[in-house]
């Protein structure tokens, strides 16, 4: 018998909201949603959209930005990639296109509005909510704080709760001016992980 949750994920898989706005931009591609959780996992990685090489493969975080999370987290990527336990959920489900600097568009907000409080709902078990970047930081935080005030209180944020920079490599220099961010927040985030994995 089919469970809520598989009707939810082919609802967002057959999901063409966009497909007038992917048509314009320059790659005019076609929504293809990448859906990524099972009712079961216990770890929430909240991102942005799915890059170009992440639309190609059908799979998140399939590139250099993907690297560089796990080994944030601590994670090789049979774990990483293990649904039963890890969710990965970001604010669209779709590659949004490239801006004029062929930076990544933001993620449409539509998709997180039809879409993001069903799916953490389906979601009963969290126990670690990982927030990647600034458009998943206001989301779940409804933060107007920037990233790096933010991620530098994260001693602060509510249990359960980890507010990252987005591992891109946009942000290297980001990680060299806060040696404090792989210092001392990510042991602590990868102590949090290896327990919640170790769960039954
Ligand atoms: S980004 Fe979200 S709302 Fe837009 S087509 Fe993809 S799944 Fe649908």
């Amino acid at each position: 018998m089919q469970s809520n949750t598989d009707g939810l994920k082919k609802e967002i898989s057959a999901c063409r909201l966009c497909a007038a706005r992917f048509a314009a931009t320059r790659t005019a591609h076609e929504p293809r949603p990448v859906v990524w959780f099972e009712p079961s996992a216990r770890i929430l990685i909240a991102g942005q959209a799915p890059g170009m090489r992440v639309h190609q493969s059908g799979r998140p975080f399939t590139d250099s930005s993907g690297d560089r999370l796990r080994e944030w987290l601590g994670l090789s990527e049979d774990c990483f990639y293990d649904t039963s336990r890890v969710a990965i959920v970001p604010m669209a489900f779709c590659f949004p296109g490239y801006d004029a600097k062929t930076a990544d568009l933001p993620p449409p907000r539509i998709c997180g509005a039809t879409w993001h409080d069903r799916v953490i709902s389906a979601l009963g078990k969290l126990r670690l909510r990982i927030l990647v970047g600034g458009h998943a930081h206001r989301y779940h935080l409804g933060t107007r704080l920037g990233v790096t005030e933010l991620v530098k209180g994260w001693r602060s944020l509510p249990e359960g709760v980890f507010a990252l920079p987005h591992p891109s490599w946009r942000n290297t220099a980001w990680l060299k001016r806060n040696p404090w961010f792989e210092a001392e927040l990510l042991p602590v985030l990868r102590a949090r992980v290896k327990e919640q994995m170790q769960h039954d």
